[in-house]
């Protein structure tokens, strides 16, 4: 069920225009339009959930799935053997600004640890 108001359900649902990567019947992947990386997509589930934080037991196979959907796309795109990061930014502190559980997948320079 998509929510009025959420930037991301809206791209979800074709209304506001986005550059696809991926798609299939739980999950679309896009690319972050201020990329941090020169490879920034965002997998995103069609199912409206707040945040990680508000997901529970009924979601684990849904998480599970946008996890092996971004190793999937870092192999067809080429960068997995080189290396990616997948963030899940959570709430203020984690740095969260669009309320709709996304995974960011990064690639294409070294990443440091810890981040900032
Ligand atoms: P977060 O800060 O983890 O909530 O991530 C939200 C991400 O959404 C940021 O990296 C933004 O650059 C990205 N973003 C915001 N609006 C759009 C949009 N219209 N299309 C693609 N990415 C977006
Ligand atoms: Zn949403």
């Amino acid at each position: 069920m998509s929510q009025q108001d959420c930037l991301f359900c809206k791209i979800v649902a074709g209304d506001i225009p986005s550059g696809r990567v991926f798609e299939d019947e739980r999950c679309y992947a896009f690319n972050d339009i201020s990329p941090q990386a020169p490879t920034h997509i965002l997998i995103v589930p069609r199912q409206h959930i707040d945040s990680l934080d508000k997901a529970d037991a009924a979601e684990s196979g849904l998480l599970g799935h946008l996890l092996l959907i971004s190793a999937e796309i870092a192999r067809e795109k080429g960068f997995a053997e080189d290396g990616y990061r997948v963030v899940v930014n959570t709430n203020a502190d984690g740095g969260q600004t669009v309320f709709h559980l996304h995974v960011h997948l990064l690639a294409g320079r070294p990443f440091v640890f810890p981040p900032g």
